[in-house]
C-alpha cells in the first residue's frame, strides 16, 4: 500500500496524550501510522495515495475479546434457556458433530460479520483451531487464538493437552504477527484441578498467557464451593492459573475479596455484556472491577448466546447497563465504554501499538459514515459513537495496513460464497 494520506478526516484517537477527537489528516507507510494531526501541504507530496476523508470518522479498529466464532453456525438453533440446558443439552451434541469444514464455515461467518461491523481483533477459542488460524490469515484479520480444552473425559485429556500445546506454538506470531495464541482450559467446572496444573505448567513452558471461563453463573460458583471449597477465584490462584498473564471471560459473580485478587495478580476481565444477560447469567461488577484497577475489555461471546457480533452493541449496552444497575447515569461515561472496546482490549490480550490512532502505532483502524441522521448534529463524535451507532455504520476497514473493506464491499473474502457454505454446513448439521 505505501504510503497513504487521508485527508478531512474526523479522527477519534483514543490517545489520552492527543486530543480524542482530531480533524485532519493521518498518514501511515505501509502497516504503521506515521502521521496524525492537522492537515498539512506538504503532506500530499509525500503520499503516493490520497484518500478524501470528508464525512469519515476514523477510530481505532474495534477488539472482542471473547468468543467462538464457529458457533455462529449454531445462530438461532436454541435461545430463551439457560446456560446448564442450552450447552448440554443444546449446543454440545450440535458441536460434537462439527467437522473441519463446518468449523471453517463458521469461522469464515463470523469474520464476515465482524469486519462489516469494524471488529479488526478477536479472541477465539475453539476446536480444530488449525481452520480459524487458516482462516483469519486469508481473510486479514488480527486474532489471539486458543484451543479450549474441556478436561473430560481423563482418558483424552493427553491428546487434548497436546493439541492445544502444538497449535499455540504452530501459529504464534504467524500471518506476518497478526496471530496470537494462548492456553485454555475451558473453565474451572469442566477442567478437574490436576489437569488445569498442566495447562499452567504448558502455558509456562511456551510462554502464553491463559484464557478461561470463569464465574459466568451462580450456579457455576456453588459447585465450585461444593467440589473444592473455595469460590474460583482462589481455586484458580491455587493453581497456578494467575501465576501467567490472564485473561477471564465472564466473572460474572465476584465478591470484594475476589476483585481484589484480581486486581492484585493483574488478571484481565473480558466482560460479555449481551451475553450474560441473553443467558441470565448475571450482571457483572464492572464498576467495582474499574475501581479496584483491573482491566476490562469487552466480548461477544458466540453468536449462539447474542445473538450477533456487533461490538458496537456491547460498548453501547456497557454504558447503559451499569448505570440502570448502579442508578448513577455517571457510572461508565461513553469514552470509558468506547476505550473498553478499543484500546483496553488491545492491552487485554497484549497487542502492542494497537488499539489507538497514534504515530508508531498499527494501522488497524476503522471509518464510520458521518452523513447520515442520527449522527447530527455534530455535537460529540464519541457519544454519538456509543450511542447512536451501529456496526453497519462502518464503511472501510483497514488491519496492518491493509484493507480488507473498502466502501463496504469486502475485499478478502468472497460474502456470498461464505453465507452459503454456512447455511450448506448447517443444514448438514441437522441431518447428520
Ligand atoms: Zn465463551
Amino acid at each position: 500500500m505505501a504510503k497513504t494520506l487521508i485527508t478531512n478526516g474526523t479522527f477519534v484517537t483514543m490517545d489520552d496524550e492527543l486530543p480524542i477527537v482530531v480533524n485532519g489528516s493521518m498518514m501511515m507507510d505501509n502497516d504503521v501510522i506515521t502521521y496524525i494531526g492537522v492537515n498539512k501541504a506538504e503532506l500530499r507530496d509525500l503520499a503516493d495515495i490520497i484518500i478524501d476523508g470528508t464525512g469519515r470518522c476514523y477510530l481505532p479498529g474495534i477488539v472482542n475479546t471473547h468468543g467462538h466464532a464457529a458457533m455462529s453456525l449454531l445462530r438461532g438453533y436454541a435461545d430463551d434457556l439457560n446456560l446448564q440446558v442450552w450447552l448440554e443439552q443444546k449446543m454440545w451434541p450440535m458441536e460434537g458433530k462439527f467437522t473441519k469444514e463446518d468449523v471453517r464455515a463458521g469461522t469464515m461467518l463470523s469474520i464476515a460479520e465482524m469486519i462489516r461491523s469494524g471488529t479488526t481483533s478477536f479472541v477465539d477459542m475453539y476446536d480444530k483451531m488449525d481452520e480459524v488460524g487458516a482462516a483469519v490469515e486469508e481473510t486479514g484479520m488480527r486474532a489471539c487464538l486458543t484451543r479450549g480444552i474441556i478436561g473430560y473425559p481423563v482418558e483424552l485429556q493427553q491428546a487434548k493437552l497436546k493439541e492445544a500445546t502444538d497449535f499455540a506454538r504452530n501459529w504464534h506470531r504467524t500471518a506476518g504477527g497478526r496471530i496470537t495464541t494462548m492456553m485454555s482450559p475451558h473453565a474451572p467446572y469442566t477442567c478437574p484441578p490436576d489437569f488445569i496444573e498442566k495447562v499452567v505448567d504448558a502455558a509456562t513452558q511456551l510462554n502464553l498467557p491463559i484464557h478461561t471461563h470463569m464465574s459466568e453463573t451462580q450456579k457455576e460458583v456453588d459447585l465450585n464451593v461444593q467440589s473444592y471449597g473455595v469460590r474460583p477465584v482462589e481455586h484458580l490462584l491455587k493453581l497456578g492459573v494467575f501465576s501467567r498473564p490472564c485473561l477471564l471471560a465472564h466473572a460474572v459473580h465476584l465478591t470484594d475479596e475476589e476483585i481484589a485478587i484480581l486486581a492484585s495478580q493483574h488478571v484481565h476481565v473480558s466482560h460479555n455484556p449481551v451475553s450474560n444477560l441473553k443467558l441470565a447469567s448475571g450482571v457483572a461488577r464492572l464498576v467495582k472491577l474499574r475501581q479496584a484497577g483491573v482491566l476490562v475489555s469487552l466480548g461477544t461471546d458466540s453468536s449462539a448466546s447474542n445473538n450477533n457480533l456487533d461490538m458496537f452493541e456491547e460498548i453501547r449496552l456497557t454504558a447503559l447497563i451499569h448505570k440502570g444497575v448502579s442508578g448513577d447515569p455517571t457510572a461508565i461515561p461513553a469514552l470509558d465504554a468506547l476505550k473498553m472496546g478499543t484500546i483496553d482490549g488491545a492491552r487485554s490480550i497484549w497487542l502492542d501499538h494497537v488499539g489507538m490512532l497514534r504515530a508508531g502505532y498499527k494501522a488497524d483502524f476503522i471509518a464510520v459514515d458521518m452523513d447520515q441522521p442520527h449522527f447530527v448534529p455534530r455535537t460529540d463524535m464519541v457519544s454519538h459513537l456509543v450511542y447512536s451507532a451501529s456496526g453497519s455504520d462502518v464503511t472501510d476497514v483497514c488491519i496492518d495496513g491493509q484493507w480488507v473493506m473498502r466502501k463496504k464491499e469486502l475485499l478478502t473474502l468472497d460474502l456470498e460464497r461464505v453465507m452459503f457454505d454456512a447455511e450448506r454446513s448447517f443444514q448438514g448439521l441437522l441431518e447428520r
